[in-house]
C-alpha cells in the first residue's frame, strides 16, 4: 500500500497535472515553508456560479510538497469557495496516503495553506454569496 502512495508521489512530482499560471485570475496566493525551501503559489479561476473551473500551481520545492499541491488542485476542481473552506488537513493527508514525520507534515500542507490564505482573502463580496 504504501509503496503505491510513494508512486502516486513521485509520478505526481515529475509530471503534474496541474502545473502552471492562470492571469487574470480570481484567486492567487503565495506561500513558502523555509524549512525545506518549498515554495508554492495557486491560481484559481471560478465559474459564473462561484466554483472552481481551472487551478495551477507553480514553483518548487521537495516531493511532497509538489505533489500535495498537484493531488490537493485536482481535488478542489468545481469545488465552491464553502467547499473550498471545508477542505482540511485530513483531506490532504489522505490524498497522499503515507505516514508523515512533523517536518514532511509542513512540506505537505504548505499547498492546503497557500488555498486557504488565498480564499480568505477574498473580498467580502464573494463571501456573502
Ligand atoms: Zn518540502
Amino acid at each position: 500500500m504504501d509503496d503505491f502512495y510513494r508512486e502516486l508521489i513521485i509520478d505526481r512530482y515529475k509530471n503534474p497535472l496541474f502545473k502552471g499560471e492562470l492571469d487574470p485570475n480570481d484567486i492567487s496566493f503565495e506561500d513558502e515553508n523555509p524549512l525545506c525551501g518549498d515554495r508554492i503559489r495557486i491560481d484559481i479561476r471560478l465559474d459564473k456560479f462561484g466554483n472552481v473551473s481551472e487551478a495551477v500551481f507553480s514553483g518548487e520545492g521537495c516531493a511532497i510538497s509538489q505533489a500535495a499541491a498537484d493531488l490537493l488542485l485536482e481535488e478542489i476542481m468545481g469545488k465552491s469557495i464553502e467547499g473550498l473552506k471545508a477542505v482540511s488537513k485530513d483531506n490532504v493527508l489522505d490524498l497522499l496516503g503515507i505516514d508523515l514525520g512533523p517536518v514532511r507534515l509542513k512540506c505537505a500542507l504548505l499547498s492546503l495553506k497557500v488555498l486557504k490564505s488565498g480564499v480568505y482573502g477574498l473580498g467580502e463580496s464573494v463571501d456573502a454569496d
